[in-house]
């Protein structure tokens, strides 16, 4: 039979973008369908705004840093607006590149919201199209618990385009964007609260990080309070919200942003015409080449919610495009090591097995850990510390897991995901010369064993 297309992709985000373009330089007829933004979350609402707004709020720490180099400097204002319009501007030129390249690749843009209607068959805006495969990459949404005055918070959607930076705001939960978003809103100047339902956030991440990373945020002034939770917001009547917490405390703001997780978005995609099944977490259930219950439709990327990062839903996007199209090159993704960093102020960098976790697997751990404080602070009044850290298999020398709280975290960590991925000792760490003077030597200087 013949299709209209040999792969329609649903969702022009991270993953969908690449394997469509991949997938028609490979030689395949593709059409993607995007009901939003070009980029998808990572270009529009995620990585990149978020990125752009963490160097902004970075600029305060550097003004601080200044007096202890010499500079004299007027008081810093700063505009909210400004920020926010240069950073529509950044998206805006990022929307045309990913058009271009789709474009250029040869593939046919649809815009508009794709439902499916069969296991060959999409529809976009009331158009129908036939497809040998289709792949759905339409990403995830943000999940907000229903509690009484839900609709008066907001989410990372919406701070991105925020009018005013709020004077008070209330984060509440614990993973990457509620980390990231209260060292971006204290950074700019709001009075910042972070609300964490557990005893101590980023939980699954190392625990001398947390730790680290909690001391650190109190130093800086971060109002973190673990073991809370909003029971209702209410709007008052001065405009400004108040939440009241689960165990009866009342606090006020002008801004209660939730950061509790991400749902899949399935939203009016037709799944029920299809033989597609979802996981017991709601997310759509694939095997490891990606393929759906139903053989014909695959998908990738924040809708399968294995890892919900850019470059994992880009290595999906490429496998499948592989897969499909270019088989003698295909690889299965890795899902070891892969390196992560949280935009924290200090930012977290982390790769590989977390103490606990190596632990666990059996292992007979060796950990190095260092703190100390960086030599750019040593001319300041500022006391913060970066932490290093170490996970090392004794039986075999193996370096686990490197895990790092400071100043380029994420920076210093990308190299040391392609050691792990090498599967590099402790003692070809310790034989690699160090760059002097630099924080990220520490890691290759690390002699004695701390536990
Ligand atoms: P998406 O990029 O979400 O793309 C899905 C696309 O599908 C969207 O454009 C959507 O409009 C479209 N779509 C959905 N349904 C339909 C439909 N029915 N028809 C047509 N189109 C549809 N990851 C990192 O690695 N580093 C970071 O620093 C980072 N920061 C983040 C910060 C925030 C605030 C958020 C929310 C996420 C962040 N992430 C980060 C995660 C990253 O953005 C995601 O993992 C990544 O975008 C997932 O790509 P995807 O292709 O699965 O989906
Ligand atoms: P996460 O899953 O990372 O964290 C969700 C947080 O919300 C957890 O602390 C969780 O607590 C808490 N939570 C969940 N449900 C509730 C509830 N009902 N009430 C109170 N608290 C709740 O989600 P995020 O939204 O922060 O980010 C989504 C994903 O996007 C991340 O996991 C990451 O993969 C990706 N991302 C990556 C970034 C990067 O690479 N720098 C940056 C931003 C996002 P608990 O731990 O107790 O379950």
């Amino acid at each position: 039979m013949a299709y209209d297309f040999d792969l329609f992709v649903i969702g022009a985000g991270s993953g969908g973008v690449r394997a469509a373009r991949f997938a028609a330089g490979f030689g395949a007829k593709v059409a993607v369908a995007e009901s939003r933004y070009l980029g998808g979350t990572c270009v529009n609402v995620g990585c990149v705004p978020k990125k752009l707004l963490v160097y902004g709020a970075h600029v305060a720490d550097e003004l601080e840093q200044a007096a202890g180099f010499g500079w004299t400097l007027e008081e810093g204002h700063f505009d909210w607006g400004t920020l926010i319009a240069n950073k529509n501007r950044e998206i805006e030129r990022l929307n045309g590149i990913y058009r271009n390249l789709l474009v250029n690749s040869g593939v046919t843009l649809l815009q508009g919201h794709a439902r499916l209607t069969g296991a060959h068959e999409v529809e976009v805006d009331g158009q129908r199209y036939s497809a040998e495969h289709i792949l759905i990459a339409t990403g995830g949404w943000p999940q907000v618990p229903d509690i009484p005055g839900k609709d008066l918070a907001i989410t990372s959607n919406e701070a991105f385009y925020l009018k005013n930076l709020p004077r008070r705001v209330l984060v509440v939960g614990g993973g990457y964007i509620a980390v990231e978003f209260a060292g971006i809103f204290q950074g700019l100047g709001a009075a910042t609260t972070l609300l964490y339902r557990g005893d101590l956030f980023l939980r699954g991440f190392d625990g001398s990080v947390r730790t680290h990373l909690k001391e650190e945020l109190e130093k800086r002034g971060l109002d973190l309070q673990f073991n809370a939770d909003i029971q209702r917001i209410d709007k008052l009547e001065d405009g400004s919200l108040k939440a009241t917490l689960k165990d009866g405390r009342e606090l006020l703001a002008d801004c209660v942003f939730y950061a509790t997780g991400r749902r899949p978005m399935l939203d009016n995609l037709g799944l029920e015409n299809t033989g597609v099944e979802l996981d017991a977490r709601g997310y759509i259930r694939v095997d490891e080449q990606y393929q759906t219950t139903a053989p014909s439709i695959l998908a990738i990327g924040d809708v399968i919610g294995r890892v919900q990062l850019t470059p994992v839903a880009l290595a999906e996007g490429m496998a499948v495009a592989r897969r499909l199209f270019k088989p003698e090159q295909y690889r299965p993704v890795d899902y070891q090591n892969i390196p992560t960093a949280v935009f924290s102020q200090p930012p977290i960098g982390t790769v590989g097995l977390t103490e606990e976790q190596a632990l666990e697997a059996g292992y007979k751990v060796q950990v190095f850990e260092s703190r100390f404080r960086a030599m750019k602070l040593t001319l300041t009044d500022i006391q913060e510390k970066t932490l290093m850290k170490l996970v090392v298999d004794a039986q075999s020398d193996k370096v686990l897991g490197c895990h790092m709280v400071g100043p380029d975290a994420g920076e210093i960590i990308q190299g040391l995901g392609i050691a792990l991925k090498a599967g590099a000792t402790k003692q070809q760490f310790d034989e690699t010369i160090g760059v002097h003077p630099t924080a990220a030597e520490e890691f290759v200087t690390m002699r004695t064993v701390t536990r």
